[in-house]
């Protein structure tokens, strides 16, 4: 589903992401976790082309991102049909980035009501069915101001599932979280998990990384140190820099 061959990312003469190769197979989780800076958040914008990168390539579902392929010569996709890409690409981020103007319903079925994905009707019973499935149906008429956060959050989720994604970025999900409202966020993550949906999950919750994902990545400056199976990675990390990371957040 993600294939990244080799892809570099810089800001100025700042080198973010240095020749990243990693792949996530359909219906995969794939865990990615390093320090401050090290480029995950850079990686994952570089997946749904809110970043360009500068060497490599990076395709998603079989097709290159924000480029077109005509022969062998590679075209800058227009921003329009690189929107289009976009969609099919879930993200949640750490900051719940609700409108606030909108209630939990509202908020789920914005965007396909923009697309016109269908009539008023259909959208608000699926935007109702995306809350139950997040454990909200119950509060479809609240203003975000009125959810705690892992509330809020699990609408995010909603509102990301709502565009029937095919890949699900999540870029520390719980890292703005109580400690108690933590749990309840990562159950609505293992449930989409084991639903089949193809997801890569930048967070420090190495529970939820041992338990779920199919795939760890340890990055540290711009590279991937170490990659493999979550259990595998976390109890014998073969790097001194696994081994050091790991020793500060486990
Ligand atoms: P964190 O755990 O703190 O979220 P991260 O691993 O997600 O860190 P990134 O946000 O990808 O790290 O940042 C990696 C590096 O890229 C940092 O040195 C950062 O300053 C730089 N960087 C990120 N975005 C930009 C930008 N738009 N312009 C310039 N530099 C940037
Ligand atoms: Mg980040």
């Amino acid at each position: 589903m993600v294939k990244a061959e080799a892809i570099s990312k810089s800001f100025g003469s700042n080198e973010v992401l240095k020749s990243i190769s990693l792949e996530v197979q359909r219906g995969e989780v794939l865990c990615l976790v390093g320090p401050s800076g090290s480029g995950k958040s850079t990686f994952l914008r570089c997946i749904n082309h809110l970043e360009t990168i500068n060497a490599g390539r990076l395709s998603v579902d079989g097709k290159l991102v924000g480029y077109r392929q005509v022969g062998d010569k590679l075209y800058e996709m227009h921003p329009k049909e690189a929107a289009v890409q976009r969609r099919d690409i879930g993200m949640v981020f750490q900051r719940f980035n609700l409108f606030p103007h909108m209630t939990a319903l509202e908020n789920v079925a914005m965007a396909p009501t923009l697309l016109k994905k269908g009539s008023k009707a259909a959208l608000q019973s699926r935007a109702m069915e995306l809350l139950a499935r997040v454990g909200l149906a119950d509060r479809h008429d609240y203003y975000p101001a009125h959810l705690s956060g892992g509330q809020q959050q699990r609408v995010a989720i909603a509102r990301a599932l709502a565009m029937d994604p095919k890949l699900m970025l999540f870029d520390e999900p719980t890292s703005a979280l109580d400690p108690e409202l933590v749990g309840e966020v990562l159950d609505v993550m293992q449930g989409l998990a084991e639903s089949g949906m193809t997801m890569i999950v930048v967070t420090h919750e190495m529970g939820f990384a041992k338990q779920v994902a199919d795939k760890l990545v340890f990055m540290d400056g711009g590279v991937v140190v170490e990659a493999g199976d979550p259990v595998e990675v976390l109890t014998n990390p073969q790097r001194e820099r696994t081994k050091a990371f790991l020793s500060k957040v486990l």
